[in-house]
C-alpha cells in the first residue's frame, strides 16, 4: 500500500471498534471504490470539528452556549443524572424514561490511568450545586471500583454533598458498560429503582 493509504488506516484503526482490518476495509472504500464520497466526508468533519464543543451547564455536545437538554424548558433543571460520557446520555434519552438533566463528567475516577478529580468535568457541577439549583442528583455510573470511587468522591466534595438527594443507578444494569450497554427497558426500571446512595 502507500504511504498516504497507510497513514490513513493508521488514523481509523485508533477509532473505538476498528481493528486493523476493518480499517483497511474502510480505507479502500473510501480511496478506491467511492472516492465521490471522500469531499463530503471531508466537508462534515470540518464542520463538525469547527462548530461542537461542549455545553458550559452540563458537558454535553452542543454547538451554542446551552445544549438542546438544558436549552428545554420543559426540562427539569433540579433533578441531575450524572453520567461519565455522552453515549451514556444518548442512551438515557433514548429510553425517555428521564425529563430531568444531565451532567457528564466525561470519565471516572481511575488512579491507575491518571485519572483525577482535576481530569474530570466538575467545576459546573459544583457551581451549579453550590447556586442551589440542584436538588437531587442521580448517579448513573458504571458498577464498577472506579464508578464507586467517583460516587463516594461526589457525596464528599460537593458543596452540600451531604444534605442532597443523592441516589445511585447501575444496580442491575451489565456490569463494565453499565447504562451504555442498557436496553431501553432495564435503564426505565434502573431509573425507577434507584437507591439513596447516603
Ligand atoms: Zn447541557
Amino acid at each position: 500500500m502507500t504511504p498516504a493509504f497507510e497513514k490513513l488506516q493508521k488514523h481509523l484503526k485508533q477509532l473505538p471498534g476498528l481493528g486493523f482490518r476493518s480499517s483497511e476495509r474502510i480505507a479502500l472504500h473510501l480511496l478506491v471504490e467511492k472516492p465521490t464520497q471522500l469531499p463530503a466526508l471531508v466537508t462534515a468533519l470540518e464542520e463538525a470539528a469547527r462548530a461542537v464543543r461542549r455545553c458550559d451547564r452540563c458537558g454535553n455536545l452542543a454547538e451554542t452556549e446551552f445544549c438542546a437538554v438544558c436549552a428545554d424548558e420543559r426540562r427539569d433543571p433540579a433533578i441531575v443524572c450524572v453520567v461519565e460520557h455522552v453515549p451514556d446520555l444518548v442512551a438515557i434519552e433514548r429510553s425517555g424514561a428521564f425529563r430531568g438533566s444531565y451532567h457528564v463528567l466525561h470519565g471516572k475516577l481511575s488512579p491507575i490511568h491518571g485519572v483525577g478529580p482535576d481530569e474530570l468535568n466538575l467545576a459546573s457541577l459544583r457551581t451549579r450545586v453550590a447556586a442551589g439549583e440542584v436538588k437531587e442528583l442521580i448517579l448513573a455510573l458504571s458498577n464498577d471500583v472506579e464508578g464507586e470511587a467517583t460516587c463516594h468522591y461526589l457525596t464528599e466534595h460537593l458543596p452540600d454533598g451531604r444534605t442532597l438527594k443523592i441516589s445511585r443507578i447501575g444496580f442491575g444494569l451489565p456490569s463494565g458498560g453499565g447504562v451504555l450497554y442498557a436496553d431501553s427497558v432495564t435503564l426505565k426500571s434502573a431509573l425507577e429503582g434507584r437507591r439513596s446512595f447516603q
